[in-house]
């Protein structure tokens, strides 16, 4: 390499520093349908219009909810069930399982409410990309569709999903806003002089009394970071000068659940069973579904009630509610009293897996 060239400041005026990277404030104008945009990379929510439907009582649907009959194991699935639970507990032992009498196997009839509410959210934003002669898609080619008569393919339904949508007729070029249309940027590593002291000999050239071997006695040292250029090809733009903005519109596709079970067994933990399934006897599907009348439980008619009025109250005025789904389900549960070594115990199982919960079991701790 050319020493002189080394000593050289490469440091240009013309090269600008470098810019901010999102487009500042002012810098794209508002686009009818729109407007709200602050020029960041924030999404700007897009109300829908009003739901076209207004749900009505379905009589005849809500008062045939059917009489379920409360599920029962045997007292050979109800040991079966402890075993199995028993096992994955290292510090209990199976005996007491295998061993203990049955005294009463006691079915509780649990029901589970469930709302789902489908719902489509769009938002907003700016977005650019480098302008390399890409075909521009911009207004002279018509107005721009309003953000909710965008067309999407809806997915399955109660599917999550997220889509990005160019809008059409949104595109336009500008100079580079990080650049300035100069396609590159200053280098911050050297301030654009494209060399710098040498940190070996701190720029003295010599240490120790010696020419200093790591500069070779220049003090300076050509910078990594440019290559000794003093610029750098601008990041935003990649050295296009360009860019093409256009608006992006994001779709988001949630299934929105909530669940329901009127707490009525005190020495069951509730929580327990939202790890398990239930059998749905009822299922109802609307847009909107109407609250669940004349079923047996009152509180699952007020629990559904509540449920509709709140999903409706969070979701309408945000997103565009696709379809509703309420569903009855009945969860086993069955309390088992046993006996073992002459004293009286209890424990549950529950779910279509017949999981188990118990308190206190004979052997715990007790290791084999
Ligand atoms: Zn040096
Ligand atoms: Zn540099
Ligand atoms: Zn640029």
């Amino acid at each position: 390499m050319d020493e002189r060239d080394e000593d050289l400041d490469a440091f240009d005026p013309n090269i600008p520093e470098e810019g901010p990277s999102a487009p500042p404030p002012g810098w794209l104008d508002d686009i009818h349908g729109y407007q709200g945009h602050k020029g960041g990379q924030d999404d700007n929510p897009l109300y829908p219009p009003p739901p076209p439907y207004s749900p009505q009582p379905e009589l005849n649907k809500n008062t045939l909810v059917p009489n379920v009959r409360v599920p029962t194991i045997s007292e050979d699935e109800a040991r079966d069930a402890l075993l199995k639970f028993v096992q994955s507990k290292w510090t209990y032992s199976s005996k007491p399982a295998r061993n203990l009498t049955f005294k009463e196997l006691k079915p509780i009839t649990v029901y589970r409410y469930r709302l789902e509410t489908y719902t489509e959210t769009r938002t907003s934003a700016w977005q650019f990309e480098p302008y390399n002669g890409q075909m521009v898609d911009g207004p002279q080619f018509g107005m721009c569709p309003p953000p909710w008569d965008i067309p999407v393919t809806l997915p399955q339904r109660y599917t999550s999903m997220v889509e990005k949508i160019r809008v059409p007729h949104t595109s336009f070029v500008k100079l580079c806003h990080t650049c300035n249309g100069c396609g590159k940027t200053r280098c911050t590593n050297c301030s654009g002089r494209g060399r710098k002291r040498c940190t070996f000999c701190h720029g003295h050239g010599r240490s120790r009394n010696k020419r200093c071997t790591y500069c070779h006695g220049r003090g300076r040292k050509r910078c990594i970071s440019c290559q000794g250029q003093g610029y750098k090809t601008c990041s935003v733009c990649h050295g296009s000068q360009n860019l093409l903005h256009f608006i992006l519109l994001t779709v988001t596709w949630k299934n929105n659940v909530d669940q329901f079970i009127p707490d009525r067994q005190p020495d069951f933990p509730d929580k327990k069973f939202q790890r398990v399934t239930g059998d749905p006897f009822f299922i109802d599907e609307n847009v909107l579904v109407y609250p669940i009348q004349g079923f047996p439980d009152q509180e699952i008619c007020d629990a559904s009630m509540k449920m509709i009025n709140e999903h409706l109250n969070r979701f309408s005025s945000t997103s565009r509610i696709l379809q509703q789904r309420q569903t009855i389900e009945l969860v086993p549960l069955t309390h088992a009293y046993y006996s073992y070594k002459g004293k009286d115990r209890s424990y549950f199982v529950y779910g279509t897996e017949n999981k188990v919960f118990t308190s206190k079991y004979p052997s715990a701790c007790t290791i084999l």
